[in-house]
């Protein structure tokens, strides 16, 4: 499959203001040294504690946040050194959907007028038709078009928000944590929509969850993120048979159903390290079992360890 993001050595160091004068006493280190491939057609999913930069890699990759350093290649262009206006193009091939369908939709805007919005900013005509399909696409009524967000479920809000991010037939979707608000009841019926929209788009999505079981159901890929690193990367099938590092071991101890992998259990003690003072050497090495004397001084690089599996840990050298 052919890549249709190549991001490369992606860093995002917010600087640490300190009081009036503005000086700056350090940085929090959201993203380090970022390398990451997605392929085309493809739904990667993105897992990690919250705090392990996941919502900033999908909003650097869509340039919504503007990255310390690196670059997202998107159709042989580094995205990152475009202006503001060389990117209408690109915003309306890479949309991003919410985690909060209540905060995502304006309450003052009727429906029609919410999915008539993309068109007005691109200065796209004849839009009525499309809002029609789009409507019936995500499974609701043309009557809703006249009616105002209040009046819907948090689900049904999703599936507007969703038709709101697909309505200029976008390449690429961020889907950030786009379950995690709704009720367990609505949450599969949002993830199947998402998958036939998919398929049916030749969509390419990154999903962004810290809910194993949803990645499971929806990714081809997974990578797996702790503060600020990807600290492995494969095939949904190896990911789940045949994870790697200790940390991907201790998210899926979390969730024992699926756990497919019979080696040690490794709970995860204390909380995520603060990304403003990340450890020396191995980031997780502060609640890795099995940290030796050089993970606390040394870093291990992301290596390819066979079967397009990639993992940052000096057990897999
Ligand atoms: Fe644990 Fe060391 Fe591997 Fe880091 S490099 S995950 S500390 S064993």
């Amino acid at each position: 499959m052919k890549n249709l993001f190549e991001i490369k050595k992606l860093n995002m160091h917010y600087p640490i203001v300190d009081g009036l004068m503005g000086n700056v006493k350090g940085y929090i280190y959201a993203l380090n040294n970022i390398d990451l491939e997605i392929k085309e057609n493809e739904i990667l999913g993105l897992v990690g504690e919250s705090g392990s930069g996941k919502s900033t890699l999908g909003n650097c990759i869509l340039k919504l946040l503007e990255p310390t350093s690196g670059e997202v290649i998107f159709e042989n262009e580094n995205i990152l050194s475009k202006k503001k206006k060389e990117l209408n193009d690109f915003r309306k091939k890479a949309q991003l959907i919410f985690q909060n369908p209540y905060m995502s939709l304006n309450p003052r805007m009727k429906i029609y007028d919410i999915l008539k919005e993309p068109f007005i900013i691109n200065k796209i005509k004849n839009y009525d038709k499309k809002i029609k399909e789009i409507i019936k696409l995500i499974g609701m009524d043309e009557e809703v078009l006249s009616r105002y967000p209040h009046e819907f479920s948090g689900g049904q809000r999703q599936r507007i928000a969703i038709a709101r991010a697909i309505i200029l037939n976008p390449e690429f979707i961020v889907a950030d944590e786009p379950v995690s608000a709704l009720d367990v009841s609505i949450q599969a019926q949002i993830i199947n929509l998402l998958i036939d929209l998919k398929n049916h788009l030749n969509l390419t999505m990154l999903f962004i969850s810290h809910d194993l079981s949803v990645i499971k159901y929806i990714c081809d890929r997974v990578a797996v993120m702790y503060l600020g690193e990807i600290v492995e990367i494969t095939s949904k099938e190896e990911f789940f048979k045949n994870h790697k590092h200790p940390y991907s071991q201790a998210l899926l101890n979390a969730v024992p159903v699926i756990n497919e992998n019979k080696s040690k259990k490794i709970i995860l003690e204390g909380d995520l390290p603060s990304p403003s003072n990340p450890p020396k050497g191995c980031k997780f090495h502060t609640r890795c079992p099995y940290a030796m004397e050089k993970c606390s001084t040394q870093i291990p690089e992301l290596k390819e360890i066979g079967n397009n599996h990639k993992v940052r840990c000096f057990l897999c050298d």
